[in-house]
């Protein structure tokens, strides 16, 4: 079903039409007049790429504010108690509301790693956002467990692998070096490589870890991993923020993304900043996510690059790095060629993921440079409209996919279920 969109204006200030046709843009003109199904009047908005946070646990949205300003092992202790008691049912809830969330935040696509993962499948399928989704995989060093693991996570790539009409995608999403064997992490591996999915990973997210890996391993994590051979184009490294020259070099050599969360790194007191500019020199491909509501606390990517930005300046002591232009590339196309999908910008044959924001709102007036507007300025309140593989999930601010006053009191109830049972 063809969908045309009209007098819509670009970054770069122009005005142009989009026709949409099976889910791609099929045609950008400054004016087209053909018949289509439907028409979208985007005058006096501004059309984006949708955004790609390229690491979350969706169905955390149901902790947030759950474990606030506590020591990092008090948290993670009052997070894994709220975990273990969370059903499949209430998986599928919180994977919904963060899927309302990020639309109505101007994400179009994110890659996840969790559990209850067919729960989180069929909300997102529901949701009429773009995913690629990965069962987080954990083996502590027992062979058992891992082969258990594994079967689950092959399983669910069968299952779901290009559902959706293609919006589904699955990955391989071993949780850390920390908590998988040497062997889970290679099985993971093989398993990434022949289905040619993500290997989605957690990495020198903290300086225990680093310390802990050097210990056990005699290596730092990105060249113990690397002795492993997992190390390749598919593999996405969520947070990358303790990390060496050499270890970027190595990362960057071996085509890795990194998926930076800075909003999560700061919440969480990391202490530091992922070494972005170096990335830049070795030509590493960046991508942003904003990792689980329990610490971030919102899924917001307006916050992630306005955060990446300021935290990387502050910490280089350096206002020049982390530039508005660089920032919202990782945002979109950084984060869709992590994840191998054509989407993240405008052009014909490119995915129709797109959103539209008010141009006209106060907090983006006047404009001088759209893009620093988009990365300093801008929130999700500015977003109007969504796209979503050519399918509008969002009209004027109302979700067309998603019943949201009913999801939040779901969600509401569900989260003092949760709340009252993890004590
Ligand atoms: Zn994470």
């Amino acid at each position: 079903m063809p969908l045309l969109l009209k007098n819509a204006t670009l970054v770069s200030g122009k005005k142009c039409d989009l026709l949409i046709e099976e889910g791609r843009i099929s045609k950008i003109a400054r004016s087209i007049s053909v018949s289509a199904d439907e028409k979208l009047d985007a005058k006096g908005k501004l059309l984006l790429p949708g955004f790609v946070n390229t690491h979350t646990h969706a169905a955390m949205s149901l902790f947030r504010g759950m474990a606030e300003d506590m020591e990092l092992h008090s948290w993670l202790s009052c997070v894994r108690a709220a975990e273990v008691k969370l059903s499949a049912p209430q998986v599928g809830i919180g994977t919904s509301l963060a899927c309302a969330e990020m639309i109505k935040g101007g994400t179009t696509c994110f890659s996840d790693m969790y559990f209850h993962m067919d729960a989180a499948a069929a909300a997102v399928q529901k949701s009429g956002m773009r995913a690629v989704l990965g069962y987080g995989m954990v083996d502590l060093g027992d062979e058992k467990k891992r082969k258990s693991e594994l079967s689950i996570a092959e399983k669910f790539v069968k299952d779901w692998n290009g559902k959706a009409n293609g919006r589904i995608k699955c990955s391989i999403a071993p949780h850390s070096l920390y908590l998988c064997s040497a062997e889970l992490l290679q099985a993971a591996n093989e398993l990434s490589k022949k289905h040619s999915i993500p290997y989605h990973i957690h990495l020198s997210e903290t300086r225990e870890e680093v310390f802990d890996c050097l210990s056990k391993n005699g290596k730092r994590p990105a060249h113990y991993l690397d002795s492993l051979g997992v190390l390749s184009h598919r593999a996405v490294a969520a947070h990358s923020v303790w990390l060496t020259n050499e270890e970027v070099r190595l990362l960057s050599s071996r085509k890795v993304s990194a998926s930076l969360n800075p909003a999560s790194n700061c919440k969480l007191a990391g202490g530091s900043a992922a070494p972005m500019p170096d990335m830049q020199k070795f030509g590493m491909n960046i991508s942003l996510g904003t990792d689980g509501c329990a610490s971030n606390n919102s899924l917001s990517m307006f916050e992630a690059m306005k955060f990446c930005a300021l935290l990387q300046k502050n910490s280089r002591w350096d206002a020049r790095v982390a530039r508005a232009g660089s920032i919202f590339t990782a945002a979109t196309l950084g984060g869709a060629h992590a994840l191998g999908i054509h989407a993240g910008g405008i052009r014909e044959g490119k995915l129709a993921d797109l959103i539209l924001l008010d141009a006209k709102s106060a907090n983006l007036s006047p404009v001088h440079d759209w893009t620093a507007n988009i990365v300093y300025s801008a929130n999700a309140g500015n977003v109007t409209d969504a796209i979503i593989n050519g399918k509008i999930v969002m009209k004027d601010r109302k979700l067309l996919t998603i019943n949201e006053e009913k999801l939040v009191e779901q969600a509401q109830k569900e989260a003092e279920k949760l709340a009252a049972a993890s004590g």
